[in-house]
C-alpha cells in the first residue's frame, strides 16, 4: 500500500459533488489537469473555487466523485481493485505531497522564518534537521528572502510572509501546489513580488492550480483557465481562448468586471 502521491502531478477530478445541507457547492465537476501544467481557476465569490481546491487534498471530503493524483486516489487506498477509505493519519501523509498556500499565509507567528520552513520535513522525518535547514536556505534564496532566515515571521510584510509560506509549502518537495487567492490579502504594491515567485515556480515542472482574480497574471502563466459559476465549470480552455475569446456571457461579464 502506498499513501504517498507520486510526484508526477497529474490530477484527475471525476464527478465531484459537495453539498452543505441543501446547498450544492460543487455539482458533478470533471477536470483533467496535466502533469507540470498551470491551471488558473476563476469565478465569482461563492462559485465553489475554494471548495474544489480543498477537495484536491481532502481538506474537504466530497459527497461523490474521486480525485486522483497520478495513480493514487486521494483519501483512499486501492487493494485488489477495491477502494478503502484512508485513516486520518494516512490522509495527512498523502496531503504532505500536495502543497497548499492560503490567502492569509497561515505562518506560525511564534516561530522564525527558518523554523516555519523546517517544521514539516523534520516532524514528518522526511529530512534530517541539517538537511531541512540546507533546503530552507536554498528555498529562501529562491524567493528572495535569505536575509530574513532568522526573522520572526510576524515581523515580515504580507508579501514577505506569503513568499515564506510558498517556501514552506515547497519544503516537502510536492509535485502539486495549490494556491487559494494567494495575493488577495496583500496591499496592492506587494502583489507583484508574490506573483513573480509563483511565475518562477510555474517553470519548475510542478503542477500548479491557482485560484486568483489576477487576470494579467493568468494570461502570463496559465496553460489552462477554468471559469466556475454556482458550483459548475461554465467554460474551460487555453488562457487565450477563455480570457481573450470567452464563449459564455457569464465569462464575458465576469472578465469585464474584474479587468
Ligand atoms: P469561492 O471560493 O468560489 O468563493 P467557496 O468554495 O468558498 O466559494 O464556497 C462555495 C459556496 O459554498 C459558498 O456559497 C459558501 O458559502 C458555501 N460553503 C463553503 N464552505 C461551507 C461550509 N463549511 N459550510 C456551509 N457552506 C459552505
Ligand atoms: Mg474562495
Amino acid at each position: 500500500m502506498s499513501a504517498t502521491v507520486n510526484p508526477q502531478g497529474k490530477i484527475s477530478i471525476t464527478g465531484i459533488s459537495k453539498t452543505y445541507g441543501h446547498f450544492h457547492a460543487l455539482k458533478n465537476i470533471d477536470l483533467e489537469i496535466p502533469p507540470g501544467s498551470v491551471t488558473v481557476i476563476l469565478g465569482p465569490s461563492g462559485s465553489g473555487k475554494s471548495t474544489l481546491l480543498r477537495t484536491i487534498n481532502r481538506l474537504e471530503k466530497p459527497d461523490a466523485g474521486f480525485i486522483r493524483i497520478d495513480e493514487d486516489y486521494i483519501g483512499y487506498r486501492q487493494k485488489n481493485g477495491k477502494l478503502y477509505e484512508l485513516k486520518e493519519k494516512d490522509i495527512l501523509k498523502q496531503r504532505l505531497n500536495v502543497g497548499y498556500v492560503f490567502q492569509n499565509f497561515n505562518l506560525f507567528p511564534h516561530l522564525t522564518v527558518l523554523d516555519n520552513i523546517i517544521e514539516a520535513p523534520v516532524v514528518h522525518k522526511r529530512l534530517t534537521r541539517p538537511q531541512a535547514i540546507a533546503r530552507a536556505e536554498q528555498l529562501l534564496k529562491s524567493v528572495g528572502l535569505q536575509h530574513k532566515t532568522h526573522a520572526w515571521s510576524r515581523h515580515l510584510s504580507g508579501g514577505q510572509q506569503q513568499r515564506v509560506a510558498i517556501a514552506r509549502a515547497l519544503a516537502l518537495d510536492p509535485g502539486v501546489m495549490l494556491f487559494d487567492e494567494p495575493t488577495s490579502a496583500l496591499d496592492p504594491e506587494l502583489v507583484g513580488e508574490v506573483l513573480e515567485v509563483i511565475a518562477q515556480l510555474a517553470k519548475s515542472g510542478r503542477t500548479l492550480v491557482i485560484v486568483t482574480h489576477e487576470i494579467g497574471f493568468a494570461r502570463q502563466v496559465a496553460d489552462q483557465v477554468v471559469f466556475m459559476v454556482d458550483g459548475e465549470i461554465v467554460e474551460q480552455g487555453s488562457s487565450d481562448q477563455v480570457l481573450n475569446h470567452p464563449r459564455h456571457a457569464r465569462t464575458q461579464n465576469f472578465l469585464s468586471s474584474v479587468l
